[in-house]
């Protein structure tokens, strides 16, 4: 699975639709400071489903709306979608190829879509799950992080490795079935306690 292309219109910088084409090995992206790169790595994070705006460098989550310039209005929308390979069916899904995408209005209103139908944006993080790409994965490492990560606690550390390890849906799905277990142990005391009463 490699990232093949990032589409983005109206998104921070980039107020003109435009698309990234990448291959499978290294791109780098150069460009003079305030360019913009930053803002690409933010792109892939946003429609990855980054809900916390100090992730993506701003205050509000409406700040990824391309904010004008002099020469420039406003724009009411942000939109960004990333193809990925999928040939090899790293993503359990049946497609060769796999377009995330996630547009947001000035209204507050978002939407979210895998191959153009819409979706939550849990079916999203559901597909990345242990594939290290979801928005908590290691998939985009941000300045600073290294660091963090090397001054984190063990506990929280150990989370980087479960995700590489491929364990993470194994302990999500244990969590939810422990949950619904004790549900149905309590719905079983109050069953008891109906039946003493009856009985
Ligand atoms: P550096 O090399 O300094 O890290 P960079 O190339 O990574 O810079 P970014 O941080 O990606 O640059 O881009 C910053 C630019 O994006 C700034 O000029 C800022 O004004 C612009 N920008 C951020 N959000 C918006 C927005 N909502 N609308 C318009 N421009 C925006």
């Amino acid at each position: 699975m490699y990232l093949k292309s990032i589409e983005i219109q109206g998104f921070k910088s980039f107020a003109n639709k435009m698309s990234f084409e990448f291959h499978n090995g290294i791109t780098a992206i150069v460009g003079p400071n305030g360019s913009g790169k930053s803002n690409v790595a933010d792109a892939v994070r946003w429609v990855l489903g980054e809900q916390k705006v100090k992730q993506l460098r701003g205050s509000k989550m409406e700040d990824v709306i391309f904010s004008g310039t002099e020469s420039r209005k406003p724009l009411g929308f942000a939109y960004v979608a990333i193809t990925l390979d999928n040939s090899d069916s790293q993503l359990q899904i049946d497609f060769d190829e796999v377009k995330i995408s996630r547009r947001i209005f000035r209204s507050g209103e978002s939407e979210y879509k895998i191959n153009g139908s819409t979706c939550r944006l849990k079916d999203i993080s559901e597909l990345f799950y242990d594939t290290g790409i979801g928005k908590e994965g290691y998939s985009i490492i941000g300045q600073g992080q290294i660091e963090k990560i090397l001054s984190e606690k063990p506990e929280d550390r150990r989370e980087l490795f479960d995700e590489a390890a491929g364990i993470v849906k194994f302990k999500r799905r244990k969590a939810v079935t422990i949950k619904k277990l004790e549900e149905e142990r309590q719905n079983l005391v109050r069953v008891r306690d109906i039946l003493n009463e009856l009985g």
